[in-house]
């Protein structure tokens, strides 16, 4: 029994390394397994961002030095842009953390996170730490440290400012800070019912050359990695494993391609022990730093001997031996890392397969599924089958079946998922979170990726007279036509679950408006009620509706209306289910990309309503000429104005009349082409009286410049998102028609107040807008307006495509003014 705790533990670590089935290591992989095998040691890089951290130097560590190598990321990457699809906020960070999780199976590397959230850009560490609790992610970073135990600490990013973003910053900061305070025993101490102190003997900065060569600083006297060495165990150089691990931030589109000549990093000691140029000098990275560890190394040295790449199997009972010195030893923190990794390297060498099936992706509470666990050994080697226990209901089952070269051995089971499961969730998202932290209730769960899977399947193996197990998530498999065999994690859902179309519904007047409400099943066959309720007076009907389904996964649409309140113009639309005498009230959110695992997310089933009530006058058809993507033109179809997407057909038309507005969507003058050539098209629409709003683009890539008269984009942006706003000139119509918007229009914004505001424009040009952030010079280039001919054109840095989706109040009556600007 004692054997089998100590095993569970490095269950727990695999299933978290690996999301799906693993296949065998090649002969060449053994070898660098085995050779890893022999070292103990560990490094830990710490950054803010999926993307910040180096991976060719998180390969090299792993892969090269060979060592136990982490990258804490204090975020997910919730802020910044998506470029592969609509998640947004958390929901984006769901994606990114898969990415880092592909990214470490190809570079080598575990994952980390903290309770940190990215809420966008932050010009210092100090305004970082006003959304940030320091405390609380000091103490996440101590929490890592103590539970990863590094012999070096790596930071992406000075700790002095140079590294730009906020978060970057912070990130060196409170992993220098996390170095003092990590063997402190008063540091934290509620943490010491789970870990020990620890003491890393360094801390590096990964440094920039240009950096390191303008403080004139001797290379050759400081650590140094050459990341282009080549490994041909692996055929490849680190910095193109590298390539492979990069190109997994696809969200970032940060696809990258190997570089194959030498690529030398430096390194630079912010703190601990003086050194030369060897980071790890005077470092045990060796079995001989932990009591027993010595006859291990002769056991492996001769096991790496001993191998004959035609042979694998022949290492076996070298290995066993191996694995049963482990076994025995008393630290229990390379007890744990090195048996998980003896047993991947047995598992290989004897070509044993396991896998636990499932026969659906989705499994409701009091429904059950259909498992089939399957084993096959493919050596020579006399392995017997003993044990399967799926521990999600202790449901073991005993056996002692010879397991004969290449047959497998399969073995079905109906798994019941009690009524009180549970049901799935990313674990950082089951608590209701601030702008800048998660809430997690579960020390022992903070730092993870993610949750263990509580579907999981073990089988315990015979071999002579030792012991072994194997343990790995349940899995939904199919077999794409284009992509082959395609693994998927299983999902623990309510029986039924309800969304509604939209998170947020714009109406322009008191009439009713409808409302698509879908439902799904997670169950074969049931009946329920839903029930809709609204508040603040405002009406929905129907309230109650009877459902049936018939079968699991099928999906039926209703329609409700619902009908604004004299009083208020605020609602808040919420769903139940009345399903077996519960209630439920979950809406799904599926994420689904060829290159992650699949992600559920279940959200309260809630949508806000918001009416914004003016006469449309004059303006119906709006142009909108669509940029790297934004919400806008589902909220003013929401308001009912007609939209029209132009695409390359109405952009190469001189029929621009049609339109009453025209809007270039966020990034449009860095990402259409042919605006280049459009653009004096736009202006000569304006002359003739159009309006003509152009929304924010970056410096950076520009086409042509923006605006019907010269105007300069500039990096000027307000991250503030309460910083003080100034109206220049309060009777500008844009200020009071059809909305008459005041100071008290700018509270509630969320993330910033705009970006890349113009520094420099003609003086045609009225800037309506100052502000800036603290400690700055005002800003006036946020939004600019002008007469041009019989038009009007309009240019706004402002983050309209952050506020409107939010719902922010004053930011969408300030831009329903803006379609009204030339009337
Ligand atoms: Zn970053």
């Amino acid at each position: 029994m004692k054997l089998k705790y100590s095993l569970l533990i490095s269950i727990v670590v695999y299933s978290i390394l690996y999301s799906q089935p693993k296949p065998a290591l090649s002969s060449s992989e053994i070898k660098l397994a085995l050779k890893k095998l022999d070292v103990l040691g560990s490094v830990l890089y710490i950054a803010a961002h999926p993307d910040d951290e180096n991976t060719a130097v998180i390969s090299y560590l792993a892969k090269e030095k060979l060592l136990r190598t982490g990258y804490l990321s204090l975020t997910r990457g919730d802020g910044g842009q998506n470029l592969i699809g609509p998640e947004q906020s958390e929901q984006l960070g769901v994606v990114r953390t898969q990415e880092l999780l592909e990214a470490r199976k190809r570079d080598g590397g575990e994952q980390f996170f903290t309770r940190a959230i990215d809420f966008g850009y932050s010009k210092s560490s100090d305004e970082t730490f006003e959304f940030w609790d320091k405390e609380k992610i000091l103490s996440d970073v101590v929490w890592v440290v103590r539970k990863f135990r590094p012999d070096i600490i790596i930071t992406r990013f000075p700790a002095t400012g140079e590294g730009g973003h906020g978060h970057h910053t912070a990130s060196a900061i409170l992993a220098l800070e996390a170095f003092d305070l990590a063997n402190d025993p008063t540091a934290f101490p509620e943490q010491l019912k789970y870990v020990s102190v620890w003491q890393p003997r360094r801390v590096f900065w990964n440094a920039w050359l240009p950096a390191l060569q303008n403080a004139n600083i001797d290379l050759s006297r400081i650590p140094s990695l050459n990341l282009g060495e080549f490994n041909s165990l692996l055929g490849k150089s680190y910095t193109e494993v590298s390539a492979f691990s990069r190109s997994m931030h696809k969200s970032q589109g940060f696809g990258a391609s190997g570089v194959r000549n030498n690529l030398l990093n430096y390194f630079t000691l912010l703190k601990g022990d003086s050194v030369g140029n060897d980071m790890f000098e005077g470092i045990d990275l060796s079995w001989n730093r932990i009591e027993g560890g010595n006859e291990i190394h002769t056991l492996i040295q001769k096991t790496i001997n001993e191998f004959d790449d035609d042979n694998p199997p022949a290492s076996v009972e070298n290995l066993f031996l191996i694995y049963d010195r482990i076994s025995n030893l008393k630290d229990d923190y390379w007890k744990k890392i090195k048996l998980k990794e003896v047993k991947e390297i047995i598992r290989s060498c004897a070509g044993i397969w396991i896998e636990a099936i499932s026969d659906n992706e989705f499994v409701s509470v009091g429904d059950t599924l259909k498992v089939k666990a399957s084993i096959v050994n493919r050596s020579n080697l006399d392995f017997i089958l003993n044990e399967i226990d799926l521990s999600f209901l202790n449901n073991q089952k005993q056996f002692s079946d010879n397991l004969k070269i290449g047959e497998i051995k399969s073995y079905s089971y109906n798994l019941y998922i009690p009524n009180n499961t549970l049901i799935s969730q990313p674990y950082w998202l089951k608590e209701n979170h601030s702008v800048g932290m998660f809430t997690i209730n579960n020390q022992e769960l903070i730092g993870l990726p993610e949750e263990k899977s509580k579907l999981n399947c073990e089988f315990v193996v015979g071999y002579k007279n030792h012991s072994i197990n194997f343990s790995l998530p349940i899995y939904y498999r199919i077999t794409d036509p284009v992509d082959g065999e395609v693994y998927k994690s299983v999902v623990i859902t309510p029986p039924v679950t309800v969304n509604f179309d939209k998170e947020i519904y714009f109406l322009s007047d008191k009439n009713e408006k409808e409302i698509k409400v879908t439902l799904q099943a997670f169950k074969n066959a049931g009946t329920g009620k839903l029930i809709l309720i609204s508040n603040s007076g405002w009406n929905v009907e129907p309230s109650e509706i009877d459902f049936k389904f018939d079968r699991i996964n099928q999906k039926k649409d209703f329609y409700i209306k619902v009908i604004p309140s004299d009083n208020n113009s605020n609602s808040e639309l919420s769903a139940q289910l009345l399903v077996d005498d519960k209630t439920y009230e979950n809406s799904l959110v599926r994420i689904e990309y060829k290159h992650i695992l699949p992600q559920t997310i279940f959200y309260e089933a809630k949508s806000k309503l918001e009416l914004f009530d003016f006469e449309k006058d004059g303006v119906n058809k709006i142009g909108y000429i669509v940029g790297s993507g934004d919400m806008i033109p589902d909220f003013l179809t929401d308001l009912g104005f007609d939209v029209i997407l132009m695409d390359d057909k109405h952009i190469s038309s001189n029929n621009l009349s049609q339109f009453d507005v025209i809007i270039t969507g966020i990034r449009a003058y860095n990402t259409r082409e042919n605006l280049a050539a459009f653009h004096k098209e736009l202006v000569k629409y304006v002359e003739a009286g159009g309006t003509l709003i152009s929304q924010y683009n970056t410096t950076g890539d520009l086409i042509t410049q923006p605006g019907v008269l010269p105007l300069k984009l500039s990096r000027d942006r307000v991250t503030d998102e309460n910083s003080e706003v100034e109206i220049l000139n309060n009777s500008h119509q844009v200020f009071n028609k059809p909305f008459k918007i005041t100071k008290e229009d700018f509270n509630n914004w969320i993330q910033e107040r705009g970006l890349y505001f113009p520094n420099e424009w003609d003086k045609s040009y009225e800037a309506l807008l100052s502000m800036n952030d603290k400690g700055e010079t005002p800003k006036e280039g946020s939004l600019l307006i002008t007469k041009y001919g019989k038009g009007t054109f309009v240019y706004t840095g402002l983050s309209f495509f952050r506020e409107i989706p939010a719902g922010v109040e004053g930011a969408i009556k300030l831009f329903i003014n803006l379609l009204y600007a030339n009337k």
